[in-house]
């Protein structure tokens, strides 16, 4: 079958709310199992409240060199002094169920996705402010302060990557910042080349003579 489903690319610097409008994203009825968000593979430690196999695979540094030997990934990147990776076969297997897939990956990861699927649809997230940011990633409570410094300083060179992106939304109202990446998604779906595979049976019973 070929597939229809779109890949969905989504980038922001630490703490402007990616991962807060992907979960409000997938909890919507209208997201009804055809939206999934893909987990990635990381080396980092696992963050209070967070579970192997929900928000990341977590692995050792050997055990991702040897996936990438194998070629596991789409893409991987080092972020922040770890190692991320999305893997493939997941994702081609929702693909070809027609399902969306969200990717929460950086700007490096997200180049090396548009290399190899140039269909897929980026969206880059901005925060209202520096100041902002900075008090989210407090707020979040997950991050000792100098991780907190080193993604504040990391913010600036991943934001200057956003006119790679095909969308750009600020997150200042988070209702309006969900709705507004809600439309994206939703309008991508209509798109008329993926309907028509979707659609296949109605439209030949439609179009009978
Ligand atoms: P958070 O974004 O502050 O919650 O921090 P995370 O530790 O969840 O993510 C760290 C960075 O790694 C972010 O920039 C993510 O977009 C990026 N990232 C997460 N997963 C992947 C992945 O599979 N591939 C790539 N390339 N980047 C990823
Ligand atoms: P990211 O995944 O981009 O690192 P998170 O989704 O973890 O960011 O959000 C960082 C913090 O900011 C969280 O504590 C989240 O609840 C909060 N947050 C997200 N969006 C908003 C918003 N629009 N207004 C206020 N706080 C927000
Ligand atoms: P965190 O450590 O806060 O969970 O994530 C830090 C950054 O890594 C985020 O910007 C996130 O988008 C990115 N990231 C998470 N998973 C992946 C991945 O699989 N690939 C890439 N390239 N980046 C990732």
């Amino acid at each position: 079958m070929a597939h229809c489903g779109t890949l969905f690319i989504i980038s922001s610097p630490s703490g402007a709310g990616k991962s807060s409008l992907i979960q409000a994203l997938l909890a919507r009825p209208s997201a009804d199992g055809q939206l999934q968000v893909s987990v990635s593979h990381t080396t980092r430690g696992v963050r209070p409240g967070e579970e192997n196999g929900i928000h990341y695979h977590f692995v050792s540094q050997n055990e991702f060199k040897v996936l990438i030997e194998r070629g596991a990934f789409y893409e991987w990147a080092q972020v922040f002094d770890n190692y991320y990776g999305t893997s493939r076969e997941w994702i081609d297997e929702q693909l070809a169920k027609g399902i969306d897939i969200l990717l929460d990956i950086d700007w490096q990861g997200a180049r090396q996705i548009r290399e190899q699927s140039p269909s897929a649809k980026s969206i880059f997230i901005l925060p209202p402010s520096r100041e902002e940011l900075e008090r989210r990633l407090n707020a979040r409570q997950q991050d000792s302060a100098d991780v907190i410094r080193c993604r504040m300083d990391k913010a600036v060179s991943e934001m200057s990557h956003y006119n790679e992106y095909d969308y750009l939304l600020v997150n200042d109202n988070f209702d309006q910042a969900l709705n507004r990446l809600s439309a994206i998604i939703e309008a991508e779906r209509a798109n008329t080349g993926k309907q028509a595979i979707r659609y296949q049976n109605l439209l030949s019973g439609l179009l009978a003579e």
